[in-house]
């Protein structure tokens, strides 16, 4: 064989929040060599089997080569006139509340701040929301509630440094996979290091705990008030760091006893073994360097912020924050639902972590971008965007890509809405998913390995993803998409950005905006003026950074936050607060008995448009399947292997059943990936109940009654 020569060229992977950076050069057969970046410090030289396997999956089948108007191909000019045009007239004749975006966590940071540019700062609608609503928005409230900001304190080495690591509402082995080995690593070199996974089913990463607490679901903040409870019964509370550096432990305090003083019946309440609760938190009240991991099984839920804020109680009390080998830790889904979070993503936020209900903030944005349009009002989140939709009252929605037919909550809704709504506009790179089906017009954008920008991790670090291939068609970026239509709408003067390294420089620079004379925030957390001002060089050859950057000059890195005990709040202090256990928002009744969890398999990623175009990677689970604990087959009639039909309020579907004793009794479990598209398999969105978390918006995906019959 020839050996392959080509230099290798560093970018960061497609999926997970955990961000690995890997090294990639293109093969003969168009594919490319993957190994791991042995200088990324999210992964050193370590990859998952889905970074691994990202090499095979980068082939022209399926892509999306064209722009097309009502399934008539087209040329780029008339597709961007037609969507300029059409958002105009709506504009127009309804108002800018009429119009509405739904981004992805998969779009890089360059491409989330155009986007929330055009539709907050010039079309002044506030309706721009992302599926990283789905992945972390709870823990956005949660954060802002505590510290004033949307901040992560840790970093990826407290892993190293920490004497127990709880890991809550997370399957980590399977979807942070990377992480998961860095914990194991740690096992093996010292055992002593005390691992809990906190999950109602059994799932790989109990092989790495040395106790596993299987709680009711939507069960966690009784868990932790129990554990604050506890913490101030056995004099473990930081008396001193609680007064100089916190407010409102008194209350949280009062709270947690109602939920969590007596132990047998808080045992009782989770479902769990006395002896288990109360070692889980006797190790956690003496062990200093304590890591507390969580993800989805909390933020996914009706009482997600709650339970965000339950955890960050815990730490604050012990003052068990910002230090090496402590801390509160949430980790992100997508590759880029930090990036999105740090320029304005989310519906209710604005660039740069400043805020939409901030008069201060508000000026300096509109002054920052030269506009009198900027929105002073937060627009529909990710669910009632789309209910607004089903409701007519948006009569125009881009969505980027993003397949919301299949991942958000009660689908079908989402597909009758988008069948109804006068102009769906889709950019994805892939041209068959449930929702290019329901789109006006098509716009193909580039993907993974085709684009160029950044993203930002779980622990702050932003990364360079690279070109590293040519791209097939006419895909364009999605930065570039969206300032052609903002030119055609008229605002070309503040969508002139001739590369995507002058869009993440005016994003930086918009960090150092003076916010000094603000009463709402004092201090900055999100930082980046150190990395403002940097040549086309500097920016293709930028190596991955954690923020803040305040100064070009050291790039100190900042790998924890509030280690001097001051937060991002007016007065410094962090906040704790006051949380009470409230079940989740949907009952389970006679007729729908069971709860239905749903999350990710190792080997795929969302709606499959990637990961399965790799054989390898189909090869672990191949088809979908519904975990039914034995008592529950035998109670309704199931059998292992032959299909089950669920059904629910909001949806129906089939699916094969897969009898295990890693689901509790009145509990089952269905992988997210599989889609419509794909023959025979039931969405699982199509049964998720549309409930969300009155604070944070995000949908409960992890507790939704279902029936179960067989088929
Ligand atoms: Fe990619 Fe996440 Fe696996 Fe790292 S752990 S290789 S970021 S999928």
């Amino acid at each position: 064989a020839v050996p392959n020569i080509t230099p290798w060229t560093k970018s960061t992977c497609a999926y997970c929040g955990v961000g690995c950076g890997l090294e990639a050069r293109p093969k003969s057969n168009g594919q490319l060599e993957i190994r791991g970046d042995k200088d990324h410090p999210a992964n050193y030289g370590r990859l998952c089997s889905k970074g691994m396997a990202l090499g095979e999956t980068v082939i022209p089948d399926g892509r999306l080569l064209h722009p097309s108007i009502s399934g008539v191909r087209t040329d780029w000019n008339s597709a961007l006139d037609h969507v300029a045009k059409s958002f105009q007239e709506t504009i127009a004749e309804h108002g800018p509340d009429s119009v509405a975006f739904y981004v992805s966590g998969q779009l890089l940071t360059e491409d989330y701040y155009v986007a929330n540019k055009l539709m907050k700062g010039f079309i002044g609608s506030g309706n721009i929301d992302t599926n990283s609503r789905l992945c972390m928005s709870s823990s956005v409230a949660g954060h802002k509630r505590a510290f004033g900001t949307d901040t992560v304190p840790g970093c990826y080495e407290d892993l190293e440094l920490a004497d127990m690591i709880v890991i809550t509402g997370s399957n980590l082995a399977w979807c942070h996979p990377v992480l998961y080995q860095r914990i194991k690593a740690v096992k093996e070199l010292r055992p002593e290091v005390k691992v809990v996974s906190i999950d109602p089913r059994v799932t790989d990463t109990c092989e790495v705990a040395d106790l596993h607490i299987a709680l009711q679901p939507g069960s966690d903040v009784a868990l932790f008030n129990g554990l604050l409870s506890h913490l101030a019964s056995c004099q473990k509370v930081d008396e001193h760091y609680v007064q100089e550096h916190t407010e409102g432990y008194n209350r949280a305090l009062m709270h947690a006893l109602e939920d969590g003083c007596n132990a047998d019946a808080l045992a009782e309440t989770l479902g769990v073994r006395l002896d288990d609760l109360k070692q889980f938190f006797d190790w956690f009240a003496h062990t200093e360097k304590v890591v507390t991991l969580y993800s989805q099984g909390v933020n996914q839920s009706s009482r997600g912020a709650d339970k965000v804020n339950s955890i960050l109680n815990c730490h604050l009390a012990t003052g068990r924050i910002g230090k090496p080998g402590c801390g509160p830790f949430s980790l992100t889904g997508q590759p880029n639902a930090m990036g999105g979070r740090e320029v304005g993503g989310l519906a209710n936020t604005l660039a740069a972590h400043m805020e939409l209900d901030n008069p201060y903030h508000h000026q300096l944005v509109s002054n920052y971008w030269q506009t009198d349009n900027l929105t002073a009002t937060a627009g529909y989140k990710a669910i009632d965007l789309f209910d607004a939709i089903d409701r007519g009252q948006i009569k125009a929605v881009w969505i980027m890509a993003t397949n919301p037919v299949v991942s958000l909550p009660d689908a079908d809704k989402i597909k009758r809405a988008l069948t109804h709504c006068p102009l769906v506009v889709v950019s994805d790179c892939i041209a068959d998913t449930d929702t290019t089906r329901c789109a006006d017009v098509l716009l193909p954008a580039q993907g993974w390995s085709e684009k160029s920008g950044t993203v930002t991790n779980s622990e702050r670090r932003i990364s360079r993803q690279r070109r590293l291939l040519p791209t097939p068609g006419e895909g364009k970026p999605d930065w570039w998409i969206m300032c052609e239509v903002a030119k055609r709408m008229g605002f070309g003067h503040a969508f002139n950005f001739l590369h995507e390294g002058e869009v993440f420089d005016e994003y930086a620079r918009m960090t150092g905006l003076d916010y000094s004379n603000d009463q709402l925030q004092v201090n900055r957390d999100l930082d980046l003026t150190g990395l403002s001002g940097l040549s086309t060089k500097e920016y293709a050859q930028m190596p991955p950074q954690q923020w803040p950057v305040p100064q070009k000059a050291t790039r100190i890195e900042h790998k924890r936050l509030f280690a001097d005990g001051r937060f991002f709040t007016p007065n410094g202090k962090a906040q704790f607060v006051a949380v009470r256990y409230k079940a989740p928002a949907s009952k389970l009744s006679n007729k729908y008995p069971l709860s239905l969890n749903s999350g990710r398999i190792r080997d795929q990623w969302h709606t499959m448009t990637r990961t399965g175009l790799s054989t390898r990677l189909g090869a672990h689970l191949p088809e979908p399947y519904i975990s039914v604990n034995q008592t529950d087959a035998e109670l309704y009639g199931l059998e292992n292997g032959k299909i089950a039909a669920l059904s629910n309020e909001w949806g129906y579907a089939r699916i094969r059943v897969d009898v295990s004793s890693k689901v509790a009794p009145g509990q089952l479990f269905m992988p997210i990936h599989w889609t419509g598209v794909m023959a025979s398999a039931g969405r699982v969105c199509s049964l998720v109940s549309p409930d969300t978390d009155a604070v944070s918006g995000q949908p409960e995906f992890k507790f939704t009654p279902v029936a179960i019959k067989p088929w």
